[in-house]
């Protein structure tokens, strides 16, 4: 490893690599610094309790046991309930009561669960599974994820599964970009050789399924696109922040040199006027707030990014 160069995490996610794309300083404080953070934004918050619900649905529904829509709400709001605490789960969005992410929380369930009922439309493979692999044969980049679910569809065709909570639905092409889903598809080819693959997201907020597939030529590039950046992850020394939409979101801000301190009120993070709602109870948000969109891991990341053309540049 050559002087100077920070040791980084051996073992990466495509969050991880999002992290860094969207502001090398974010990373170092998380992932080489290991810097503990005991905050979390409602938006990751609300999307961790609607995943867990729906693990415990496909669970329940896989004993032939599905729970009728009023329990799976119940259930919601009880999970809701037992894990809120308003020192730790950041609203930053000022003015927007908690009680509109929890209802955004059970729209969400509702319309899933309404769509879907009565959850035999296809085979479960498995439920919030961890995947594991290397993008070559040296394993010198190695990966690992959770899926949603992983399911066999009707005509056959492996499908990759993934919730969103998101308020803005990417386009066709995005979702055919994106790296994600695409990544988890390598991560299962062993275990599913030679069957026909499906990527599928379920944008919850707008009761949207979307779907991309991908060629063994498209796999390809992406590894190498993803290997390279693993590459400038390793030979990274400066980790420059990058101020973007995200940093009011960002659980680091308080202690970011360009952050403005200005927009720091009581150690948080104030999103401002021009970037609430003048309405906080209107589900429909100005369209000039930033949308981040929330992981499964709870960690924020900008809105769909585009292929690196440019490994040492940013798209
Ligand atoms: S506040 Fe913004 S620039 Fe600073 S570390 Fe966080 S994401 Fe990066």
């Amino acid at each position: 490893m050559p002087r100077g160069v920070i040791a980084v995490p051996q073992i990466y996610s495509h969050s991880r690599l999002a992290t860094f794309e969207d502001c090398p300083k974010r990373f170092e404080y998380r992932y080489v610094l290991k810097i503990p953070t005991d905050t979390e934004g409602i938006e990751a918050f609300v999307g961790k309790r609607v995943h867990e619900v729906l693990e415990r649905l496909y669970k329940a529904a896989d004993r032939g046991q599905v729970p009728s829509l009023e329990k799976v709400i119940h259930r919601y709001h009880r999970l809701f309930e037992e894990g809120f605490d308003a020192d730790r789960v950041r609203i930053v969005r000022e003015g927007t009561p908690v009680e509109f992410y929890q209802q955004m929380g059970e729209r969400c369930l509702t319309g899933y669960y309404r769509r879907h009922y009565p959850f035999d439309g296809d085979e479960t493979l498995g439920i919030e599974q961890r995947v594991t692999f290397s993008l070559d044969e040296t394993r010198e980049y190695r990966f690992q994820g959770i899926i949603d679910r992983i399911v066999r569809a009707r005509d056959g065709a492996i499908e990759i599964h993934d919730y969103k909570t998101g308020r803005r639905v990417p386009t066709q092409k995005q979702l055919d970009e994106d790296r994600q889903l695409a990544l988890y598809q390598i991560g299962l080819a062993d275990r599913y050789p030679d069957q026909p693959m499906r990527l599928v997201w379920h944008y919850l907020q707008q009761d949207r399924k979307l779907t991309s597939t991908r060629t063994p030529e498209q796999l390809r590039i992406l590894s190498e696109d993803t290997m390279s950046v693993v590459d400038r992850i390793n030979t990274e020394t400066e980790f420059k922040p990058r101020r973007s939409a995200l940093c009011d979101w960002c659980e680091y801000n308080d202690r970011c040199p360009i952050y403005p301190k200005e927009r720091l009120r009581n150690g948080r993070a104030e999103a401002s006027s021009s970037e609430t709602t003048s309405n906080p109870a209107d589900p429909k948000l100005s369209s000039a707030t930033p949308d981040p969109i929330t992981r499964q891991d709870g960690q924020l990341h900008l809105f769909a990014k585009k292929p690196q053309a440019d490994p040492g540049s940013r798209s």
